[in-house]
């Protein structure tokens, strides 16, 4: 499973499994647990869900 690389600076590391991975408008792609991949698609003007591991059979 992918690390989490959604937090913000004032964060600590997340350590939750990620199972999705979003992009913004130029297509840079980060991979991110569900509440904050969730979080940065609210916040990020364009964000979208590029790939979704629950829908695709694997282990979260
Ligand atoms: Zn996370």
């Amino acid at each position: 499973m992918n690390p989490c690389t959604l937090t913000t600076a004032d964060q600590p590391h997340c350590t939750r499994p990620s199972p999705l991975e979003i992009a913004d408008v130029t297509s840079q792609r980060a991979w991110g647990c569900l509440g904050h991949a969730l979080r940065a698609l609210r916040a990020v003007d364009g964000a979208r869900i590029v790939r979704d591991l629950r829908k695709e059979g694997e282990q979260a």
